[in-house]
């Protein structure tokens, strides 16, 4: 009978576990893609990577016919939309790989257990993930709480497997099958269309995904440890987008750098951010909690600002500090920011306007492409000093002094701040100290071509730290 391959956020072929298997059984292979109700699994689907699973949508459809098989395309709750289908094709077992969100288990949890009623055999396969977050324990049969214990016990895992090679063909169902059309399901922006620039930086899909990891083991894996840290330069895989829709498995990334000449620790350095995102599902995996409650609740009585005004600023890239604007504005447009200047936008953003770190991770799964539950409130509460293994609140980053150690040219401000293009790199992090004979040789004016700075620095920190005070004492 045939085997019904349930697509999720696994849009590949290649190592894809629950593909391969129904593909040896030798039956024919219906493709299914649900769009599941917002809120079902890991949540609405942001904006940005909305744009990303069209795109990878057609990309997977593509390969799959190639291969032998379409893609069908249906939408409503999965059980419903399983159990028609079933009905159509007669097909005597399900497959898919599993998702690691608390939201995303408790659906298919309930799925399989239905679908056993029924007779159906449901199948889940592993791949999402180097290794299963519920196998990593701590000596006292306990989840990680801390990276670095994680990460010793990730290595002693050994390798993740060997990843599988797609299929070569796949027997196709003989009867016609209703698949909605992809441009009815409008995950494009209509008008104005704010994701131009997407195309110019990304091509979703696996063949894309593929390209990009050979780039980067080929190129700038060396030297990762060093440059990762510099936002201007291309010195990161870029993976991330590609990894979040499961176009390409960790696995096959984590072999990828195995047998490379160059110095070991930027391999390592490179595992090791792997790793974090491993982290962060198994926190999530354990800690349901994570995706929107204060980790550590003490911060339940922090006194956040409620301001609309500030919070705006601070999306649009207006907030007089370059590095935060650059950061924002990059995220705008390419729907992606360097790893450095999240960490300083988002510290920006909780510490300098005392805003909730919910409404940050809100903004940032709206626009990322790379959108991750896992990742991205993990992310947050780390920033915000209320996550498991959290950065302290009392460290609170100086957009100026980072801007001037991990930019200091300016190269990166200036691409995403055009208007302090002219700006001598002196004064490039900070046009509100630059004298006027400066800012007017480079055609700025403060308050008008480029925002003064919303807060004060030093006095933004010194409120910060009291209110954290206030916090500890309290
Ligand atoms: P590389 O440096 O090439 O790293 C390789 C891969 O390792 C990444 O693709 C990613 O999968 C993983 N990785 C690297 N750093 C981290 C990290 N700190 N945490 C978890 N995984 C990591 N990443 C997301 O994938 N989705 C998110 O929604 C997300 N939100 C974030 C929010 C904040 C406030 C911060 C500070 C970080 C967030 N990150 C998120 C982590 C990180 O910024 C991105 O994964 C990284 O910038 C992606 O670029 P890259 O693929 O070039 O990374």
């Amino acid at each position: 009978a045939p085997v019904i391959v349930w697509f999720r956020k696994d849009l590949r072929t290649d190592d894809h576990a629950a593909l391969a298997a129904a593909a040896e059984t030798g039956f024919p292979v219906i493709a299914l893609y649900i769009r599941e109700p917002d809120g079902a699994g890991t949540g609405p689907l942001g904006a940005a990577q909305a744009w990303w699973l069209h795109h990878s949508l057609a990309s997977l459809g593509k390969t799959l016919r190639a291969l032998g098989t379409p893609l069908i395309l249906r939408s409503g709750a999965a059980a419903d939309v399983l159990d028609t289908l079933i009905e159509e094709t007669g097909a005597g077992s399900v497959h898919w790989n599993r998702r690691h969100d608390p939201a995303g288990i408790a659906i298919d949890t309930d799925i399989k257990a239905a679908l056993k009623a029924r007779g159906i055999t449901a199948r889940s396969f592993a791949g999402q993930l180097l290794h299963d977050p519920a196998r990593l324990q701590t000596g006292e049969k306990k989840p990680y709480r801390v990276y670095t214990p994680f990460w010793k016990a990730l290595e002693r895992e050994g390798e993740p497997h060997e990843p599988i090679d797609a299929p070569e063909s796949l027997r196709s169902f003989s009867g016609v099958l209703h698949s909605e059309r992809l441009d009815d399901w409008a995950l494009l922006p209509a008008r104005p269309d704010w994701a131009t620039a997407f195309k110019d930086i990304w091509t979703p899909g696996q063949a894309a995904a593929r390209e990009r990891l050979d780039d980067f083991v080929d190129g700038a894996i060396e030297g990762y440890r060093t440059n990762r840290d510099r936002p201007a330069i291309d010195a990161t895989s870029m993976l991330s987008p590609h990894l979040a829709m499961g176009e390409i498995s960790p696995a096959r990334i984590w072999h990828a750098t195995r047998g490379l000449k160059m110095p070991t620790e930027d391999v390592i350095h490179f595992r090791k951010e792997l790793a974090w995102r491993e982290f962060c599902y198994h926190l999530h995996f354990h800690f349901p909690q994570l995706s929107d409650r204060n980790w550590n609740d003490r911060f339940d009585a922090f006194p956040w600002e409620a301001s609309g005004r500030n919070f705006a600023l601070w999306t649009r890239g207006r907030t007089g500090y370059p590095i935060v604007d650059a950061g924002m504005r990059q995220l705008w447009q390419h729907g992606w920011m360097h790893n450095r200047v999240r960490m300083i936008t988002a510290s920006f953003l909780i510490k300098h306007l005392m805003i909730d770190w919910r409404r940050g991770e809100k903004w940032f799964r709206d626009t990322l492409v790379d959108a991750d539950a896992a990742s991205n409130a993990a992310n947050w509460q780390w920033v915000a000093g209320s996550g498991a293994d959290a950065s302290p609140f009392f460290r609170i980053f100086n957009p100026i002094l980072q801007g001037e150690k991990f930019d200091p040219e300016g190269t990166y401000v200036r691409t995403f701040v055009p208007e302090l293009e002219k700006l001598d790199a002196k004064w490039i992090h900070k046009p509100f100290d630059a004298p006027e004979s400066a800012l007017s040789k480079a055609g700025v004016e403060l308050g008008r071509t480029y925002p003064k700075p919303m807060v004060d620095h030093g006095k933004a920190r010194e409120r910060a730290l009291a209110a954290y005070k206030s916090l500890k004492d309290g």
